[in-house]
């Protein structure tokens, strides 16, 4: 089996750890981590729902940015720019 094959069925997602699909129409993410100190990434898959409800209630732009990103729909407006 091929990696891209494996990534059809999917990766367990960082958060609940259920299978989640990263392929196209899956409901997985990529999230990668990054530092401002040096360079490095680290990187897990997880589902869209999973990490928006981990954000801060707070950041109602970026879970909707989360769940648009990389599909054809206009991202929201970015932080500071929130009804609420
Ligand atoms: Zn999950």
């Amino acid at each position: 089996m091929h990696a891209a094959d494996l990534r059809k069925f999917g990766w367990p997602c960082g958060y609940c750890g259920q299978l989640t699909i990263l392929s196209p129409g899956g409901d997985g993410v990529t999230v990668d981590v990054r530092s401002s100190e040096g360079p490095g990434c680290a990187s897990f898959a997880a589902h869209r729902s999973c990490l928006a409800d981990r954000l801060d209630p707070d950041f109602n732009g970026d879970r909707a940015r989360v769940k648009a990103v990389g599909r054809n729909q206009p991202l929201p407006p970015a932080i500071g720019n929130q009804s609420s």
